[in-house]
């Protein structure tokens, strides 16, 4: 099988708050791109983390 070479267009990112790089695919910029979403600050993990630590208060809304 031969190798396609395919333009991706995948971004690297740096995560705000660990300073880690991560990849913010061509699907995802897509998607964001789609929903009008700003491109992400965080990393996934950070993003779980803050979205766990958030949902442990503020669970009431009026
Ligand atoms: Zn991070």
């Amino acid at each position: 099988m031969e190798r396609l070479e395919k333009i991706t267009m995948d971004k690297n990112l740096k995560c705000k708050d660990c300073g880690a790089e991560f990849v913010f695919t061509e699907g995802e910029q897509k998607f964001y791109t789609e929903k009008n979403f700003p491109d992400p600050i965080r990393c996934p993990e950070c993003r779980k983390v803050k979205k766990s630590k958030s949902n442990g208060k503020n669970n009431n809304k009026q």
